[in-house]
C-alpha cells in the first residue's frame, strides 16, 4: 500500500520531513504538505537568527548538529564559531560542557582571559574568567534560503504543497483517519505528522494530544557600529545577550527571563528591551559599541517546550499513526535536516537507522523524565 502522509506545517522542520521522505527509495507513498501561510509571515523559520552551534550538553542535540552542518555548509555557512562567555560562577558548568562536547568529536576550545584578548582585541573580558569557542562546525547561514530549499526539492520529488488551515483531526480509535480544513474540505491519510511550529499545541489539541509547547516572543535587534569585529564570532556574553555580526551591522537579543515570559505575545519588538538591557551589556562587552544606532528589529516565536526545552520527536505511544516533530527551542533549525531523516526512518523502516532519537521521544513527556539541556539560548 501506498501511504498517504500528511504533514500540518511547512517550515523548516515540515519542509525537511516532506524532503527526506520523497528521496528515500524504500518509500511509496505520496506527500502532503498543509500549509496556512505559503509567505511564512509568521513562521520561525523565516525569523530565526539563523546559526548553528555544536556547543550543546547534551549528546543528541550535539549529534543532531553535526548532521545538519553538511546541509548549512551547502546553502553557504559562515563559520565564525560561537563564543559563550563565563563569570567565575559560570566555569564549572563550561568545563563540563566542555569534557561531554570533547567526548563527542566537538571542535571546541577553553580560552582565558588573556587569551580572549590576545584573539580578539575588541572583547572587554571584565567579568569573564573563561570563555568556550568553537572551532569549527559553527556560525550563520540564511535560513530561509534553508526553508525554501527542502520545499523546492520536496515540490521537484512530488510533494504537494496545499494552501489551507487544518482546523481538526478526525480521529477513530487509536488512529488518525484525516484532517479537516478550514474550508471544510476533508483530506484523508494514513499517516499525520504535526509540524506546526510554536502552534504545534493547537494541533495537538486536535488529535487530543497535551503537548507542552508555547508559543514564546524572541526579539532580534540589527544594529550598526563605527567600524567593524576582526573574526568576530557569535558571541553569548555573561549577561545572556548574544550578539554576531550580520552584513554590515550586526544583531543582538536576549532571552527573558521566565517569569517575564507569557505565551503568545504579539510580533513587536519593543525598543526599551534594546535601550535598557541589551545595549549596556553591548557596550560594556565591547567599547565600540557604546557608540552603536539601532536600524531595525523584528520577533519570532520559539516553539519552546515548557516541559525540557529540547525537541519531541516521533510518534505517540498510543496515537499510532501521529509523529510529532515539536518544541525545538530555538535550534530547530539547525536540527531540521536531522529531524527531516529521523522521522523518515520511523515511517519507513519502523526504526531509526541513522542517528538514534529516542531520547527525544514523547514518553519521556509522559514519565515526566525531562532531558537536561544546559546550553539554551
Ligand atoms: C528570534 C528567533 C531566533 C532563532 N534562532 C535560531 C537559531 O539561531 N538557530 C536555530 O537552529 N533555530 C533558531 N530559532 C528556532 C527556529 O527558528 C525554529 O526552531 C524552527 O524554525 C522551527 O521550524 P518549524 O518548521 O517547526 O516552525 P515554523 O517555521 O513556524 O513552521 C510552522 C508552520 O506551520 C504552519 N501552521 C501552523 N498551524 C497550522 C495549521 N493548523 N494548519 C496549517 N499550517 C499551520 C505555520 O503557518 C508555519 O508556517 C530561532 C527562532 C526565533 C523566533
Amino acid at each position: 500500500m501506498a501511504p498517504a502522509v500528511v504533514i500540518v506545517g511547512g517550515g523548516a522542520i515540515g519542509s525537511a520531513i516532506a524532503y527526506f521522505l520523497t528521496r528515500d527509495p524504500a518509500f511509496h507513498g505520496n506527500v502532503t504538505v498543509i500549509e496556512r501561510d505559503p509567505t511564512y509571515r509568521m513562521a520561525s523559520s523565516a525569523l530565526s537568527a539563523s546559526s548553528i552551534r555544536q556547543q550543546f550538553s547534551t549528546p543528541i542535540n550535539i549529534a543532531m548538529s553535526q548532521f545538519g552542518v553538511d546541509f548549512v555548509r551547502e546553502i553557504g555557512l559562515a563559520e565564525q564559531g560561537y563564543l559563550f562567555l563565563a563569570s567565575d560562577r559560570g566555569v564549572g558548568r563550561m568545563q563540563s560542557n566542555h569534557a561531554i562536547q570533547c567526548e563527542h568529536g566537538v571542535d571546541v576550545a577553553l580560552l582565558d582571559p588573556a587569551a580572549l584578548r590576545e584573539r580578539f582585541p575588541w572583547l572587554s573580558t571584565d567579568g569573564v574568567a573563561m570563555g568556550s569557542l568553537g572551532l569549527r562546525g559553527e556560525g550563520w547561514f540564511d535560513g530561509y534560503l534553508l526553508l525554501q530549499l527542502f520545499r523546492s526539492r520536496a515540490l521537484a520529488q512530488g510533494v504537494v504543497y496545499h494552501h489551507g488551515e487544518v482546523t481538526g483531526v478526525e480521529i477513530d480509535g487509536s488512529r488518525a483517519r484525516a484532517v479537516r480544513l478550514a474550508d471544510d474540505s476533508v483530506i484523508p491519510l494514513d499517516v499525520v505528522i504535526n509540524a506546526a511550529g510554536p502552534w504545534a499545541a493547537s494541533v495537538g489539541a486536535m488529535l487530543n494530544v497535551d503537548l507542552p509547547v508555547r508559543a514564546r516572543r524572541r526579539c532580534v535587534y540589527v544594529f550598526t557600529a563605527p567600524g567593524s569585529l576582526a573574526r568576530c564570532p557569535l558571541v553569548i556574553d555573561t549577561s545572556g545577550v548574544y550578539f554576531r555580526p550580520d552584513g554590515e551591522g550586526f544583531i543582538a537579543g536576549i532571552s527573558p527571563p521566565e517569569e517575564s515570559d507569557p505565551d503568545d505575545l504579539p510580533l513587536e519588538a519593543g525598543r526599551a528591551t534594546f535601550e535598557e538591557i541589551i545595549w549596556p551589556a553591548l557596550a560594556q562587552r565591547v567599547p565600540l559599541f557604546e557608540r552603536v544606532k539601532l536600524r531595525n528589529s523584528w520577533a519570532g516565536y520559539y516553539e519552546y517546550n515548557v516541559f525540557d526545552h529540547n525537541g519531541i520527536v516521533g510518534a505517540h505511544p498510543t496515537l499510532t499513526n501521529a509523529y510529532f516533530a515539536n518544541g525545538f527551542s530555538g535550534h530547530g533549525l539547525q536540527h531540521s535536516p536531522a529531524v527531516g531523516r529521523g522521522i523518515t526512518e520511523l515511517i519507513v523502516h519502523g526504526a531509526y537507522r541513522t542517528l538514534d532519537l529516542t531520547a527525544l521521544s514523547f514518553e519521556r513527556v509522559l514519565r515526566r523524565e525531562p532531558i537536561v539541556e544546559i546550553n539554551v539560548i
